[in-house]
Protein backbone atom coordinates (compact mmCIF):
# COMPACT_ATOMS: atom_id res chain seq x y z
CA UNK A 1 0.00 0.00 0.00
CA UNK A 2 2.90 2.59 1.24
CA UNK A 3 4.38 2.20 -2.50
CA UNK A 4 1.25 3.37 -4.51
CA UNK A 5 0.39 6.04 -1.69
CA UNK A 6 4.11 6.97 -2.92
CA UNK A 7 3.38 6.30 -6.56
CA UNK A 8 0.48 8.82 -6.26
CA UNK A 9 2.09 11.42 -4.62
CA UNK A 10 4.88 11.44 -7.10
CA UNK A 11 2.25 11.53 -9.82
CA UNK A 12 0.56 14.52 -8.19
CA UNK A 13 3.91 15.93 -7.35
CA UNK A 14 4.88 15.75 -11.43
CA UNK A 15 1.49 16.89 -12.92
CA UNK A 16 1.51 19.89 -10.48
CA UNK A 17 5.38 20.62 -11.69
CA UNK A 18 4.42 20.47 -15.15
CA UNK A 19 0.78 22.61 -14.49
CA UNK A 20 3.13 25.49 -13.13
CA UNK A 21 5.57 25.17 -16.07
CA UNK A 22 3.18 25.79 -18.70
CA UNK A 23 1.26 28.67 -16.86
CA UNK A 24 5.05 30.22 -16.42
CA UNK A 25 5.56 29.35 -20.25
CA UNK A 26 2.39 31.28 -20.93
CA UNK A 27 3.05 34.01 -18.47
CA UNK A 28 6.32 34.61 -20.09
CA UNK A 29 5.06 34.52 -23.63
CA UNK A 30 2.40 36.95 -22.40
CA UNK A 31 4.76 39.42 -20.74
CA UNK A 32 7.83 39.32 -22.68
CA UNK A 33 8.48 40.54 -26.82
CA UNK A 34 8.44 37.98 -29.28
CA UNK A 35 11.93 35.82 -28.84
CA UNK A 36 14.62 36.43 -31.47
CA UNK A 37 14.00 33.01 -33.24
CA UNK A 38 10.01 33.94 -33.76
CA UNK A 39 10.98 37.47 -34.87
CA UNK A 40 13.68 36.51 -37.70
CA UNK A 41 11.04 33.84 -38.59
CA UNK A 42 8.63 36.81 -39.42
CA UNK A 43 10.94 39.52 -40.22
CA UNK A 44 12.42 36.40 -43.13
CA UNK A 45 8.66 35.95 -44.39
CA UNK A 46 8.00 39.77 -44.92
CA UNK A 47 11.03 40.20 -46.47
CA UNK A 48 9.87 37.33 -48.80
CA UNK A 49 6.79 39.05 -49.10
CA UNK A 50 8.33 42.72 -50.26
CA UNK A 51 10.26 41.82 -52.60
CA UNK A 52 7.26 39.41 -54.41
CA UNK A 53 5.29 42.77 -54.12
CA UNK A 54 7.87 44.46 -55.72
CA UNK A 55 8.60 41.52 -58.31
CA UNK A 56 5.09 41.19 -59.78
CA UNK A 57 3.41 44.32 -59.04
CA UNK A 58 5.38 46.88 -58.42
CA UNK A 59 5.24 47.80 -55.30
CA UNK A 60 8.13 48.99 -53.61
CA UNK A 61 6.52 50.77 -50.24
CA UNK A 62 7.56 48.98 -46.89
CA UNK A 63 4.46 47.80 -45.17
CA UNK A 64 5.57 47.58 -41.02
CA UNK A 65 4.08 44.23 -39.75
CA UNK A 66 3.64 44.53 -35.89
CA UNK A 67 2.87 41.57 -33.68
CA UNK A 68 0.57 42.88 -30.69
CA UNK A 69 -2.02 41.51 -28.21
CA UNK A 70 -4.50 44.24 -28.58
CA UNK A 71 -6.23 42.17 -31.43
CA UNK A 72 -9.48 40.54 -30.06
CA UNK A 73 -8.71 37.76 -29.85
CA UNK A 74 -11.04 35.98 -32.90
CA UNK A 75 -8.44 38.04 -35.61
CA UNK A 76 -5.72 36.46 -36.78
CA UNK A 77 -4.12 39.49 -38.32
CA UNK A 78 -5.59 42.69 -39.54
CA UNK A 79 -4.77 45.29 -41.98
CA UNK A 80 -5.10 48.81 -41.79
CA UNK A 81 -5.15 51.85 -44.22
CA UNK A 82 -5.12 54.49 -42.00
CA UNK A 83 -6.48 58.34 -42.07
CA UNK A 84 -2.94 59.41 -42.92
CA UNK A 85 -2.03 57.23 -45.73
CA UNK A 86 -0.17 54.49 -43.86
CA UNK A 87 -0.73 51.04 -44.80
CA UNK A 88 0.17 48.84 -41.02
CA UNK A 89 -0.87 44.97 -40.73
CA UNK A 90 -1.08 43.74 -37.26
CA UNK A 91 -0.29 40.09 -36.11
CA UNK A 92 -2.52 38.92 -33.25
CA UNK A 93 0.63 37.63 -30.85
CA UNK A 94 -1.54 35.87 -28.87
CA UNK A 95 -2.54 33.03 -31.99
CA UNK A 96 1.27 33.05 -32.20
CA UNK A 97 1.14 30.74 -29.54
CA UNK A 98 -1.14 28.23 -30.84
CA UNK A 99 0.30 28.07 -34.08
CA UNK A 100 3.32 29.62 -35.06
CA UNK A 101 3.86 28.09 -38.54
CA UNK A 102 0.29 28.95 -39.76
CA UNK A 103 0.80 32.23 -38.76
CA UNK A 104 3.37 32.84 -40.79
CA UNK A 105 3.06 30.41 -43.89
CA UNK A 106 -0.79 31.51 -43.96
CA UNK A 107 -2.39 34.90 -42.00
CA UNK A 108 1.25 37.35 -43.01
CA UNK A 109 0.43 36.26 -46.93
CA UNK A 110 -3.09 36.99 -46.44
CA UNK A 111 -2.90 39.92 -44.73
CA UNK A 112 0.25 41.03 -46.48
CA UNK A 113 -2.22 40.42 -49.92
CA UNK A 114 -5.26 43.65 -48.28
CA UNK A 115 -1.96 45.59 -47.81
CA UNK A 116 -1.12 45.35 -51.41
CA UNK A 117 -4.77 46.27 -52.60
CA UNK A 118 -4.18 49.16 -50.64
CA UNK A 119 -0.95 50.00 -52.02
CA UNK A 120 -2.57 49.87 -55.63
CA UNK A 121 -5.66 51.91 -54.67
CA UNK A 122 -7.89 49.01 -54.68
CA UNK A 123 -10.08 49.69 -52.09
CA UNK A 124 -13.19 47.07 -52.08
CA UNK A 125 -15.43 46.23 -49.68
CA UNK A 126 -16.50 43.03 -51.66
CA UNK A 127 -16.65 40.24 -49.58
CA UNK A 128 -15.13 42.44 -47.13
CA UNK A 129 -11.53 42.76 -49.34
CA UNK A 130 -11.74 39.47 -50.13
CA UNK A 131 -12.71 40.08 -54.29
CA UNK A 132 -11.19 38.83 -56.93
CA UNK A 133 -8.36 41.61 -56.96
CA UNK A 134 -7.17 40.19 -53.67
CA UNK A 135 -7.66 36.63 -54.09
CA UNK A 136 -5.24 37.32 -57.39
CA UNK A 137 -2.86 39.28 -55.49
CA UNK A 138 -2.54 36.33 -52.60
CA UNK A 139 -2.17 33.90 -54.67
CA UNK A 140 0.76 35.74 -56.62
CA UNK A 141 2.75 35.80 -52.66
CA UNK A 142 2.52 32.21 -52.76
CA UNK A 143 -0.76 32.39 -50.27
CA UNK A 144 -2.01 29.19 -48.36
CA UNK A 145 -5.40 30.95 -47.23
CA UNK A 146 -6.48 33.14 -50.65
CA UNK A 147 -10.37 32.08 -51.12
CA UNK A 148 -12.63 34.41 -52.01
CA UNK A 149 -15.45 32.98 -49.35
CA UNK A 150 -13.45 33.88 -46.01
CA UNK A 151 -15.43 34.98 -43.53
CA UNK A 152 -13.60 37.31 -41.44
CA UNK A 153 -13.41 40.97 -40.89
CA UNK A 154 -9.54 41.93 -41.14
CA UNK A 155 -9.30 44.40 -42.98
CA UNK A 156 -10.07 47.94 -42.02
CA UNK A 157 -9.86 51.58 -43.51
CA UNK A 158 -10.19 54.31 -41.50
CA UNK A 159 -10.01 56.99 -44.30
CA UNK A 160 -13.33 57.34 -45.48
CA UNK A 161 -13.24 59.10 -48.88
CA UNK A 162 -12.11 56.26 -50.80
CA UNK A 163 -14.95 54.75 -52.08
ZN1 LIG B 1 -8.63 38.87 -45.08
Amino acid sequence: MKNIYSIFFTITVVASIGLVYIWWNDYQFDKNPLNQELQTKIDKKVKELRIKAYQKFGVVRKIPVIVTDELSSRHYGMAVYTKNDEIIIYLNKKRFKENEQYMIDDVIPHEYAHAITFAIGHFSNKNRGHDEVWQDICRKLDGKRCGRFVNHDDILIEKTNLF
